[in-house]
């Protein structure tokens, strides 16, 4: 009946909507205030992140998250949604990514493909480096 209700006043596509933001509110809260994982939050930057890591080939955060639910571990899902948020407001903003920066710039597939650094190469330690440095001792020294 609630349903019905909410489609009768914002159509049916204000609905879906309506229903899917309910759906990625309740995973963040249950993610942030009892540590339950029962999916992977998929907001405006990890759906702009998984598409640029081509983790997804869908823009609907409902088959984005299904996506991203087969590829992470379930363990990892609340960590995994907070470190792309992350990620997103400070280094892969929507705008300007800032790939020469960014730590996975050797492995991301949409790496310097924008207008303002195409061409240009990573500044910091790659994945690779940072792997190597962590097998050598160095880890945390020069990142
Ligand atoms: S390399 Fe560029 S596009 Fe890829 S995740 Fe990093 S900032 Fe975003």
């Amino acid at each position: 009946m609630e349903a019905l209700g909410m489609i009768e006043t914002k159509g049916l596509i204000g609905a879906i909507e309506a229903a899917d933001a309910m759906v990625k509110t309740a995973n963040v809260v249950l993610a942030n205030a009892f540590g339950k994982a029962v999916g992977v939050v998929v907001d405006t930057h990890v759906a702009r992140l998984a598409a640029r890591l081509k983790l997804t080939a869908f823009a609907d955060a409902a088959k984005i998250e299904r996506d991203l639910m087969e590829l992470i571990d379930p363990k990892d899902w609340i960590f995994f949604s907070h470190a792309l948020i992350l990620h997103g407001r400070q280094v892969c903003t929507a705008a300007r990514p800032d790939c020469a920066a960014c730590r996975l710039a050797d492995v991301c597939p949409s790496a310097f493909t924008f207008p303002h650094n195409r061409g240009r190469k990573a500044e910091g330690p790659s994945t690779k480096g940072r792997a190597e440095a962590r097998r050598s001792g160095r880890d945390g020294q020069d990142l």
